[in-house]
Parts: C-alpha cells; structure tokens; sequence
C-alpha cells in the first residue's frame, strides 16, 4: 500500500527516490488531515502547507523521519486552524511565518537576564557556553578562540554549531515549559536541530518521533521557528498554485541578490523564475524549484531547476519558438525564460515529466 507509513520510509537513497518520498507523503497528509476537517477545500490548503513545510525541512531531516514529521505538521495545523488561526493560515501559502519570530542567537544571548534564555544557557555545559559568549558577544573569531584553547578553527566552528542547536532545542523546553519524558529525547532533538541526519539515523529518530508526542510537538516548533534559511546556499519551493509563483519570483531575487546581481539582472532571474513555475501551475499542477548559488571557478550566479511529474512536452524545439509558446500571448512562456538566462536546457518526456535547469552569471 502506498499510503502506509512504513512503505513511505522504506525507499532507498538517492535525490529521486527522495523526491518520490515527499509525494508518497501525499495520501498519508491527506488522511491525516481528512480525519480532522470536513471542509474539502481546506484540507487541501492544509495538506499544501504541510508539503511545503516538508519540503523546506527535508534537507535536515533524515528520510525515514519525513513522514513522522510530515504527520506531526499537518496534526499542528488542523489544530491552529481549529484555534481560530485562519488569517495565518491564509497567508500561510505566502510561506512568509507571522508568527512572532524567536530572536536570533545572538539576541538570545543578549537578553541573558530572561529567565528563559538563563535556564536555557544554564544547561550547556561550561565549555560550550564560554566558547558561544566569546564568540556572539564579544566578537572572538573561530581562529582566535582556536589559538586560546589549542583548537581548530574547523573545530571550535563545529563545536559553535553544536552548541546553537542546543540551546535552540533548551530554548524551546524552557520556553513551553516542557520537560522531556525519555533520556532519548535530549540527544534524538539535538540531532534534529542540528540537521545531523547521520546522528538521527543512529538514534532511529524516526521510531522516536512516533512514540513521543513530547518530541513530536517540539520537532516541528524546532523547525517552524528556525528563521527562513538565510544563509543556506539552496532553496527549495514547492510550486502548486498561482501564489506559489509569487513565492518563486522573490525566493529567486533574493537569492540573486545574495549572489551579487545588478538590479536589472535580478528583475531578469525573478521573471525567468516565474515563467517557469507559472509552466509549472498551468501545465503539471505540481513541481518544485530548487534555487542554488553557486561560485565556479570563480564565477558566481544562480541556477534554478524547476521539476514536474506532468503531461511532458511532445515538441521540445516548438515549445522554445517564440510565438509558439502555449499561453498564446500570455506572458512570455519558456522562449521568454530562455532569453533571460544565461544557460537554459529543457528535457521532456511525454507522460513522465519536464525538468528545466537553468543558470545566471555574474
Ligand atoms: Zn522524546
């Protein structure tokens, strides 16, 4: 059965069967979500959103532990629906979070006279808490705290990601004032925060999160709350409507932006971007785009990889003719995309879907 949990983490490894992964979880959402709402409509938002908090997470969460996960966001939004939360949901698809944002690090620690933030910070041990103060609040590079303790700067640099994990996962138990149940659940959160998807296989995150509730509801708190992955090289947007192509068009500038473009070039990416996931809503009804920065060879740009498991493409040479394009005159349609890019490749197979890669540089 497809829609069964176990077959659902079962497949194997590989970019593709990750992929299939997160549209297995599909029948498994919307059973969840069925269960709870009768609105046809809103369970189909509810599963949308769960998708692409799915989506944005998976690269931190190890395979077998995407549909547990998937299970506990969707479990969460039926119940901040239920709540009354319907403006956020709306503005949800957005995938902009207007809930309050938890502060930075660094303002973590400086507001170390709260209470919470105290508590949190009290349960690092004195070593990593010496180490994150002289780095966040005085300024101490890597190679100096390195030089000061007879370490690495690779070293001290691992060390200050472990320690922020932490206190992120300390932060949140201080804050929902929740103590966890089990010896496992420190270690089993720690390696979610982390996104250290080695250590949560070993720990059989999976197998946890379906036993404790605890570390269930905190999992996903954990992942909310982390700010929009700022400094992440790569961003993933699961594109199924008319919003979404929104969502594309700005992930897209802002990344280029990032990379160093010029104000006209960025306009040029951001409608490129939206040309293709426009293709994607009106062609495929679902696709991702994964959005990249990349330095090769020292040049930097964007390149952008837009997938759909849709109808496909019979005439590939035709569909990049200008004047050929199918919206018949609505926008510019993939020849459009292509002229804006700098590299643009288009494979289609009828019946199994459309890939389009394309890049932008410097
Ligand atoms: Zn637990």
């Amino acid at each position: 059965m497809r829609d069964s949990l176990t077959a659902t983490g079962a497949s194997s490894v590989g970019d593709d069967s990750a992929r299939d992964v997160i549209l297995d979880l599909v029948p498994v959402i919307r059973r969840v979500v069925a269960a709870r709402v009768r609105d046809f409509q809103l369970v189909d938002d509810l599963v949308q959103e769960t998708l692409a908090r799915v989506m944005a997470a998976r690269n931190r969460i190890e395979q077998d532990t995407l549909a547990p996960y998937a299970v506990a966001v969707a479990r969460n939004l039926v119940v901040a629906v239920g709540q009354g939360q319907e403006r956020a949901r709306r503005t949800a698809h957005l995938m902009v979070d207007h809930t309050p944002n938890p502060p930075a690090d660094g303002e973590v620690l400086q507001r170390e006279e709260g209470t919470v933030v105290g508590a949190a910070l009290a349960r690092l041990s004195r070593q990593e808490r010496e180490v994150l103060l002289a780095h966040e609040v005085d300024g101490a590079g890597t190679a100096e705290l390195a030089a000061r303790r007879g370490s690495t700067p690779g070293a001290i640099a691992a060390q200050l990601n472990r320690t922020r994990a932490k206190l992120r996962v300390e932060y949140l138990m201080a804050d929902s004032g929740v103590s966890p149940p089990t010896d496992r659940c420190r270690p089993v959160l720690f390696a979610l925060s982390a996104g250290d998807r080695r250590r949560q296989r070993e720990l059989d995150t999976a197998g946890h999160l379906l036993e404790c509730d605890c570390c269930l509801g905190l999992s996903t708190a954990l992942f909310d709350r982390r700010p929009a992955q700022q400094d992440d090289d790569e961003a993933t947007l699961m594109v199924t409507k008319d919003s979404d192509v929104v969502t594309a068009r700005q992930l897209g500038r802002e990344m280029a932006v990032r990379a160093g473009f010029t104000s006209t070039d960025l306009t040029l990416i951001a409608t490129a971007i939206s040309e293709i996931a426009r293709n994607i809503v009106k062609f495929a009804r679902r696709g991702e785009i994964v959005i990249r920065l990349v330095d090769e060879h020292g040049r930097r740009g964007v390149t952008v990889v837009a997938r759909d498991a849709g109808p496909g493409i019979a005439d590939t040479a035709a569909a990049l003719r200008d004047g050929v394009s199918t919206y018949r005159g609505l926008g510019l349609g993939l020849p459009g995309a292509r002229r804006l890019m700098d590299e643009f490749d288009l494979v289609s197979e009828v019946g199994k879907g459309t890939t389009v890669t394309m890049a932008k540089w410097r």
